[in-house]
């Protein structure tokens, strides 16, 4: 395994069946990133759980050349939360600013999740000391996207993109690029960094 920085292919959005709603197994998503052509990385991220992060994680060890963000969609009082880097839930009660004060003591990254969808935080995200903006959700029309990806240049924050997949057929439909190195430590510093772009996963390249 190389360390040298490269563009990694991440879905940073996804759900397994540890969310309620989503009948992705572990194992089937472990399988299709092994299989797949460029995208060699994901974030799993369950509501408000952990369980699924840590099941599939334990099931990637195996395959060097994939790799698993650990972490967890919190449902606020203000919106979703991604939050990344973690294998814990963040205590409650799960505020935004909660949330994003934990996850700056654990060195991981919070990110706000389709900010013009329901169960987004739209513009209270103006208060949030989040890392990042997701702006590319595969859960989110057009021009939900289009106005988070505005609200993020408008904030100078970082856009991620991910399919927010609960079933396979959803898997990869959105990507982002990463120039990292692929382990979760370098990712999440690029991501904080702005080092991504968010794409639809059919216009993007591999190396
Ligand atoms: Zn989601």
């Amino acid at each position: 395994m190389t360390l040298k920085p490269q563009f990694l292919y991440a879905d940073l959005h996804i759900h397994t069946v540890y969310s309620a709603d989503a009948i992705i197994q572990p194992k089937t998503l472990v399988d299709l990133l092994v299989a797949h052509s460029y995208i060699k990385v994901v974030a799993v991220t369950d509501h408000n759980s952990i369980r699924g992060c840590r099941a599939t994680v334990e099931l990637a060890r195996t395959y060097p050349d994939i790799l698993i963000i650990p972490g967890t969609e919190i449902t606020t009082d203000n919106g979703d939360m991604l939050v990344m880097g973690t294998y814990e839930l963040p205590p409650k009660p799960w505020t935004p600013e909660s949330v994003t004060d934990y996850t700056r003591s654990i060195d991981g990254i919070s990110i706000v999740a389709h900010p013009f969808r329901t169960y987004g935080m739209g513009e209270y995200a103006r208060n949030v000391k989040a890392d990042a903006i997701e702006v590319l959700n595969g859960g989110t029309d057009k021009e939900g996207n289009n106005q988070a990806k505005a609200f993020a240049k408008e904030l100078g924050l970082p856009g991620t993109g991910g399919s927010d997949a609960h079933q396979v057929s959803e898997l990869f439909n959105i990507c982002t690029q990463i120039e990292a190195s692929l382990n979760v430590d370098s990712i999440l510093a690029a991501i904080k960094k702005g080092q991504i772009s968010a794409q639809s996963a059919r216009s993007a390249k591999p190396l």
